[in-house]
């Protein structure tokens, strides 16, 4: 069993800081400078509530609020009765300097078996500010195709699904599937790395084309571009025209030099049937025909005007 002065000091050591509150005696325990430096402010506070309220009012993000409701004495009896004695949660707040960080508390508390209130309150604050963007950076990295940077084919459903569920304010949106014409024969005669170096190429030129939309690499040499336009549809049309022409490109490599090109597979209107996979399929079904076609151009899907 650790010593208890012992364990006081690894606790005020890892967090920034530390509020005890013995409810029957009505004594709040806390040091005054971590108040200072964690809350910015010259103030005792006199309970754990007021420290709350207080949090609430001027220093939680307002999107966060609602995450701070679970430490309401309702909800820790509640805790306390499915056999929990802790709650934590991570929250944005304002520092001393006004910016938003990153921060957790963890409160522990006793309830009293007799009374059934709370009658111990052991409240724990720590800025995870650092901690929390590398966490949500890592995350962002795991949305990535790792060659290319790209959104992964996962990360570009998700995307997509959200858009089509937003109101458009546009006349509609469209849905591009492209593919690298012989790419196969690249990385036979040339080697996965030469490959490589096209399909990122690739990448790079589709998302410079492509800034307002949503570009993912969905496939080894497939990708899809997902947008919202606002011009009749043969402009559009034309215009991704003009863009994948422009995703035509010569490779050169010292003893040889690839002409590189892509087929490209339209359909319109997808939010009509709100089905990413619906959509996929008939942007898809082009794709397959502008291939078919003898490869290097563009084919729309007509799904939209039968439906
Ligand atoms: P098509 O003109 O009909 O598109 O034929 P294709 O030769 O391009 O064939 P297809 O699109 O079916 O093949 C894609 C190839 O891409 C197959 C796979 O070996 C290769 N591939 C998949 N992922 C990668 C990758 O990350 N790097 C490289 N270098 N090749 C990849
Ligand atoms: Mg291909």
């Amino acid at each position: 069993m650790l010593q208890k002065d012992h364990l006081a000091k690894v606790l005020y050591d890892y967090y920034d800081c530390v509020v005890e509150e013995y409810v029957k005696e009505g004594r709040l325990e806390t040091d005054p400078e971590q108040i200072r430096n964690f809350f910015g402010v010259e103030k005792m506070f006199k309970s754990t509530d007021e420290l709350f309220w207080y949090m609430c009012d001027y220093l939680v993000h307002p999107d966060d609020l609602v995450k701070l409701d679970l430490f309401r004495t309702v909800d820790l009896k509640k805790r306390f009765e499915q056999g929990e004695n802790g709650v934590e949660v991570e929250f944005r707040m304002k520092d001393r300097k006004e910016r938003y960080v990153w921060v957790s508390m963890t409160v522990l508390f006793e309830i009293s078996e007799e009374s059934h209130e709370v009658v111990y309150h052991l409240t724990l604050l720590r800025n995870i500010d650092k901690e929390k963007k590398t966490q949500m950076q890592n995350e962002v990295l795991a949305r990535k195709d790792a060659l290319t940077g790209l959104c992964n084919r996962s990360y570009t459903e998700y995307l997509v699904g959200k858009m089509m569920e937003k109101k458009l304010t546009g006349k509609g949106y469209a849905m591009l599937v492209l593919d690298i014409d012989d790419f196969k024969t690249v990385n036979d005669m040339y080697g996965h790395l030469t490959g490589d170096m096209v399909i990122t190429e690739v990448s790079r030129r589709l998302s410079l084309s492509f800034e307002k939309g949503i570009v993912g690499r969905i496939g080894g040499d497939e990708f899809m571009v997902f947008f919202e336009y606002d011009e009749p549809k043969e402009q559009v049309i034309a215009m991704c025209e003009n863009k994948r022409k422009e995703l035509s490109f010569q490779y050169h490599e010292n003893t040889f030099t690839l002409y590189i090109h892509c087929s490209m597979g339209m359909y319109f209107n997808p939010e009509q049937n709100r089905s990413y996979k619906k959509a996929f399929e008939f942007a898809d079904k082009a794709l397959y025909e502008a291939k078919s076609k003898g490869k290097n151009n563009l084919c729309v899907s007509k799904a939209d005007e039968i439906i």
